[in-house]
């Protein structure tokens, strides 16, 4: 009852809301200890503001222009400017600009600039180059030091309302959408960036039981959307019956985060008539609680991301030369074991999402191939999002999902010692994206008890 197999990729019947709140009551403390009080997973390395965004102009104003979100507030001067849309979405605190080759040799333990504050151990922040052949967790740089990026702090930046709206950012998630079209990509910089959109076909025949199956699934959903105890059953988008299961995934995958920076920023919502930061009902009901299969793709992304994590548990444990914070013993241990608590947690579950069944016939190599270039092309489309809190968290969780997806479908089950090389941004982007999920599953209990709350305050009314 526990798993979700692809016949729950279309349905959600076998892992229950309920289940999934119920290990979310464990995991997400020793989450929030994890991303709030280590220093290596509370900053994010991320190139912000280097990158133009490669699919439009961002000049036309439609894309990377403050403009955009600025317009969307209905009566902006009559806003405070520490309000505004524009000053919303404005990074905080400081920034630290990673550290060239030659600064390393000079000076090895410090950030070429700036600083990331006195409590901060940097040791525990910065990455290294020249430290890359004795981790097991780096890449080969392949540009220049600089252009990796600043560090930034997570905690000074949280995701949360913004007011970045209007045609800026439905343009990027109807492109993100459009990046769904498997069989002809309707998307047309794919092609221009070399990428084969086509290699699909006969795959969606393998999952026609499945599909099937779930057709009678939908009935049973639809009787038992008529029973008040379970208000939240998913409706996936049945009418897209012959969608293979891959583009399934992806589509859940994107549609999840989408839901889940919704609810965030509804729930860290700013009254712009008391300047108070609050949940914000109206915004859950409009976008949310009205659209159970958002709900249904967000907790199937905390699914995923827990089988992922649980996945990777054994293999960090394992490897003893990872170290997290280097020429700081005492924080790399403490930094380990609330890594160890947060895997072992999701660990606790029996086997909740079974990617083994994904990429399993004949085209399996070709068409994980293109799954791969599609999230390269969501990844990319983050440099389009004209907002610079969002664009710091929607290149996080894009980059935490494609961890995701690398440690579900690139690491052997059976080889300890094939664990996939992961950087250090990837660790921490794939643990601040569950945490993200923790804390929307949160907020979206808390949002439900509210509405539950005054429709029954409503009927005492009405009696
Ligand atoms: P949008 O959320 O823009 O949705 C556009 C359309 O997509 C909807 O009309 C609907 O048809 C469809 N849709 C909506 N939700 C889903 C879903 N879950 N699954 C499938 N389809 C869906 N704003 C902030 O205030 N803070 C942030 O941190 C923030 N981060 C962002 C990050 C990114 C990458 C992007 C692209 C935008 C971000 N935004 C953020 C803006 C925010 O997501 C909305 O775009 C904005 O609030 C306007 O909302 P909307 O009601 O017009 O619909």
């Amino acid at each position: 009852l526990w798993q979700i197999s692809p016949k729950a990729i279309v349905s959600d019947a076998c892992a229950s809301y309920s289940t999934l709140e119920r290990l979310n009551r464990n995991v997400k403390p020793a989450l929030d200890d994890l991303t709030q009080t280590t220093d290596f997973f509370s900053h994010y390395r991320v190139n912000l503001f280097h990158k133009k965004c490669p699919f439009w102009d961002d000049e036309n104003g439609m894309c990377g222009n403050i403009a955009c979100a600025v317009e969307t507030l209905d009566n902006e001067a009559d806003i405070p400017p520490v309000w505004r849309a524009s000053e919303l979405g404005k990074l905080e605190g400081p920034r630290a600009s990673h550290p060239g080759k030659s600064m390393q040799k000079e000076q090895p333990k410090r950030p070429l600039q700036g600083g990331l504050g006195d409590a901060v151990g940097e040791s525990c922040v910065v990455e290294y180059d020249d430290e890359c052949d004795d981790r097991d967790y780096c890449v080969p740089e392949d540009e220049s030091a600089f252009s990796k990026g600043d560090y930034v702090s997570l905690l000074r930046n949280p995701e949360r309302f913004t007011g970045y709206a209007g045609d800026g950012a439905k343009q990027v998630w109807d492109a993100i959408y459009r990046e769904n079209c498997f069989q002809r990509s309707s998307f047309p910089n794919s092609a221009a960036l070399g990428q084969d959109t086509s290699a699909r076909g006969p795959a969606a025949m393998d999952f026609r039981a499945v599909i099937e199956a779930a057709g009678r699934q939908h009935v049973l959903e639809q009787q038992r959307q008529h029973n008040p105890l379970t208000p939240f059953v998913a409706k996936t988008g049945l009418e897209h019956e012959d969608e293979c299961l891959e583009k399934r995934v992806f589509y859940r995958v994107m549609s999840g985060m989408h839901a889940s920076i919704s609810t965030h920023l509804c729930w860290d919502f700013l009254n712009q008539t008391t300047g108070q930061w609050q949940p914000n009902v109206g915004c859950y009901i409009g976008r949310l609680h009205k659209f159970p299969d958002r709900i249904s793709n967000l907790y199937f992304n905390y699914a995923l991301l827990t089988r992922a994590v649980a996945k990777l548990g054994p293999h960090l444990s394992e490897r003893k030369d990872y170290t997290f914070c280097q020429g700081d013993f005492d924080q790399d241990v403490v930094t380990r074991a609330k890594v160890m608590a947060v895997t072992e947690q999701a660990a606790s579950v029996p086997q909740i999402f079974d990617e083994s069944l994904m990429f399993k016939n004949g085209e399996g190599p070709s068409l994980k191939e293109d799954f791969r270039n599609r999230f390269r092309n969501v990844s990319r489309l983050m440099d389009c999002v004209g907002c610079d809190k969002c664009r710091l968290w929607g290149k996080l969780q894009t980059a935490g999902y494609g961890t995701a997806l690398k440690v579900l479908f690139e690491l052997d089950n059976n080889d300890a010692a094939d664990a996939p090389v992961l950087q250090r941004t990837e660790l921490v982007a794939l643990f601040n994206t569950y945490a993200r999920l923790a804390s929307s599953l949160n907020a979206i209990q808390k949002f439900r008890e509210m509405v539950e709350n005054a429709e029954a305050g409503k009927r005492v009314e009405e009696r």
